[in-house]
């Protein structure tokens, strides 16, 4: 049985150069590297469509040095939307 590999012809080829990219650092402490973390909202019962509060979790990135977590990263940081 011969495999076929098809190429999608719908691939689009993404080329960036990495001299037009801009480092995204820690606010506090400028160190370039984070990891992934959870942050939880909460959901207000009146928004919630099954009428219950409920605890949306959401994935964020801290630095892996000093454990800030940007505030470009949160979305809707302390009720007020900041992306
Ligand atoms: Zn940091």
């Amino acid at each position: 049985m011969a495999k076929e590999i098809k190429m999608n012809p719908n691939q689009q080829q993404v080329n960036i150069n990495p001299d037009d990219l801009v480092d995204v650092v820690c606010s506090e402490c400028g160190c370039q590297t984070f990891s992934q973390v959870f942050l939880f909202k909460k959901l207000s019962a009146v928004l919630s469509p099954n009428g219950k509060e409920s605890m949306i979790p959401l994935q964020v990135f801290k630095c892996t040095d000093c454990g800030h977590i940007n505030d470009e990263f949160i979305p809707n940081k302390d009720g007020k939307k900041v992306l």
